[in-house]
Order: C-alpha cells, then structure tokens, then sequence
C-alpha cells in the first residue's frame, strides 16, 4: 500500500515538473509578476486550473485525501497573487465537480482558504524562502486541521494520510518553486547574455559583433537587388585628450552624447553601430550618393555644433572625422568594404580632422 502511495506521488510529482516546465518554456517572454498584465493572469490562472485538474485525475490512490492540487494555486498566489490563484482555485472546484461530480464544500473552502493565506503571505515584505516555507506550512495545517473536522472517520487513516500529505506538500512544493527559480533564472541569464551579445551596453547601439552580421546581410541583399549600400566610418577627433583631461568617465558620457547624435542625425532604418573606443559606424541602406553626403556632412556638423555638458557643469565642443565606402558588388568582401571606408577615414584625420572624405 504504501509502495503504491509512494509510487503514485512520483507520477504526480513528474506531471507537476514536467508541466512547470513546459509552461515556464512556453511563456518564456511574458513570466507571470505580480504587476503582469490581466491577460497573462488570466492565462496563468486557467492553465494553473488546468494542472490542479491534472493532478486531481491522477490523484494518489489508497487514500481519500492525497493529490497536489493545491500546489497550483500556491504557486499562483506566490507570482501572481490575487486573480491567477482565485481562478486556479475557481477551476479546480468546477473541475472536481464535473469530473469527480463531487461537490463539496470543504473542497471549496479549503482550496480558497489556502488561496487566501498564500496570496496574503505573498504580500508580505519577507524573503521568497521564508514565504515559501510560511506558505507551505500554513497550507499544511490548513488541511491537516479542516480534514480533521470534516472528514475525520478512521484516526488511524487519518494520521497516515495526513503524515503523507505534509511530506508530500513540503516535497513537492519545494521541488516546484525550486524548478521555476531555475529556470526564470537561467532564461534572465540567457536574455542578458544575448543582448549584451549584439548590443554595447555603453550606448546601447550594435555592437561589433552585430554590425558585422547586419552589414554582411546587407551587402548580399545590395548584391542580389542592385542597391547602393554607403559605409560611414566616424572616429572621435582628439578624444584621448578629453579623457586625459576630464577623466574616463566623462569620456564615456562624451561617447553616449554622441551615440545619440547619430540617432537623431540619421534614418530610422539606417544601421548605427558603436564598432569600438570612439569610432562609430553608420550603414545607410539604399541611399543615393547625394543622399549619403547630405547625411554624412549632417553629422559631421551635429558634433561640431552640439555642446557637451559636463558634471562640473564645465562646456565643451569635439569633433569627428568620417570616411565614406560605397559597396561595390564586385568586391564582396566585408573586409574590403571597411578598409575602403577605413582608409577614407584615414585620409580624412591627414587633411586636419573634422570632414568627410569619400573613397
Ligand atoms: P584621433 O583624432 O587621431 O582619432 O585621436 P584620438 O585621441 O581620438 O585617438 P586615439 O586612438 O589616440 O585615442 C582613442 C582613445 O579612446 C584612447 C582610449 O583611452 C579612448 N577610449 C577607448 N574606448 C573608450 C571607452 O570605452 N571609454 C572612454 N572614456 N574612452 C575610451
Ligand atoms: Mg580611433
Ligand atoms: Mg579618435
């Protein structure tokens, strides 16, 4: 008898992780918070409802008392609070009448009083382990106590079952809230790294990395559809010398400024990249010669006319010199393309700074 207990909790056990999972993979980019929108609540509730439903039908045999239905709910109440754990609760009481065709009110004020206690000890201002282990506990003797009073024939298959019934909370309560902080966490983790991947955490423009894959797809695309492709090459003119004299970071806050320069200096569809220290690159899609000089000597005078104000309150003005490549379908080579642009650029800091040179 126990054997099967044992063994029909691990059936249970495995459908709750396995469906955790499943979900938290599913809503990989809308995690339910507290302050989610209704709609994701809404969701969780009724696919929580879903699971305590699950849980129900599978239900440990040998034992009138024995499933994790109530799981669900905590762990609604735990990251959504209020709405996803009443509906939870709402649906598993529909779900037991209509499937077990049980209607009982003891169900039902269980399964809301312990809604109630874990949305109210979720609102607490204490630490997610501590709420956890509250949560749980009192859930415990929720159900220990109620039972007791309402269904109590045999002592003895009380104890047993309720002996069960608290590890098999505390087990598998854990055992949930442990799989959903690990995977919310590896997922954040994921999200971090790939932005930090492709974006620079300075300016928040493409970094190398990135500018490397879009310009690469944007010279086979210029290739295919016989479009002009203009690479702007721009480097910070005498920027050694603002961090030898202000500091490094003043430099930085000098190198933001102008990440949002070139923003405000180019098209919505024109690809800025931060490719480095102080140089900048800008990529302007299908954009005709008279078009990229316009914008390229726009920028050129968007840094010299803006002021930049430092911490101290102290003004100063900079430069940049910008080197300008067209693509050439007959050298597809990425490389090439920034060499041409790179040399322009070259050409363009010999002849005194603070100019555009074409290739
Ligand atoms: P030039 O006109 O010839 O381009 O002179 P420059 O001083 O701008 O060029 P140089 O290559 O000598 O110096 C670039 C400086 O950029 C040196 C380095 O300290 C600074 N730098 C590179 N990355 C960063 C950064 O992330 N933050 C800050 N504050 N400075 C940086
Ligand atoms: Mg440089
Ligand atoms: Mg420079």
């Amino acid at each position: 008898m126990t054997i099967i207990i044992i063994k029909d909790f691990f059936v249970n056990l495995t459908i709750l992780i396995s469906v955790l999972f499943f979900y938290s993979r599913v809503m990989k980019d809308s995690q339910l918070h507290q302050d989610s929108p209704l709609h994701i609540k809404l969701l969780m509730g009724f696919a929580g409802g879903i699971i305590g439903i699950l849980l129900m039908i599978f239900s440990i045999h040998g034992s009138f008392l024995i499933d994790l239905r109530h799981l669900p709910i905590i762990l609604l109440a735990y990251y959504g609070r209020g709405i996803p754990a009443y509906l939870c609760a709402a649906l598993i009481i529909f779900g037991d009448f209509f499937i077990n065709r049980d209607f009982s009110f003891v169900v039902i004020i269980v399964l809301f009083l312990i809604a109630f206690v874990s949305i109210f000890i979720a609102n607490r201002n204490i630490s997610g382990k501590h709420k956890v282990f509250a949560t749980l506990t009192t859930t415990n003797i929720i159900l220990t106590t109620i039972l007791y009073f309402f269904v109590l024939d045999d002592i003895k298959h009380y104890i047993f079952s309720m002996f069960l019934h608290v590890i098999f909370t505390y087990v598998a309560g854990y055992a949930s809230f442990n799989v959903i902080e690990y995977i919310r966490a590896s997922q954040e983790l994921f999200n971090k790294y790939k932005l930090e991947s492709t974006i620079d955490s300075l300016t928040g423009l493409n970094n190398v990395r990135k500018f490397d894959y879009i310009c690469k797809k944007l010279m086979k695309m210029a290739a295919t559809r016989n479009e002009a492709l203009t690479l702007l090459y721009i480097d910070i003119d005498f920027f050694k010398k603002i961090n030898d004299t202000y500091g490094h970071l003043e430099g930085d806050m000098v190198l933001k400024e102008v990440g949002s320069i070139l923003k405000n200096s180019t098209r919505p569809t024109d690809i800025i990249s931060r490719n480095g220290g102080e140089e900048f690159t800008v990529i302007l899609v299908d954009c005709s010669t008279e078009l990229s000089s316009e914008i390229s000597e726009r920028i050129r005078k968007s840094v010299e006319d803006h002021v930049f104000m430092l911490s101290n309150g102290e003004t100063i003005n900079i430069t940049v010199s910008i080197g300008v490549a067209a693509f050439d379908k007959g050298v597809n080579d990425i490389n090439l393309f920034i060499n041409k642009a790179d040399k322009a650029l070259y050409q363009a800091k010999k002849l005194g700074r603070n100019q555009v040179v074409y290739d």
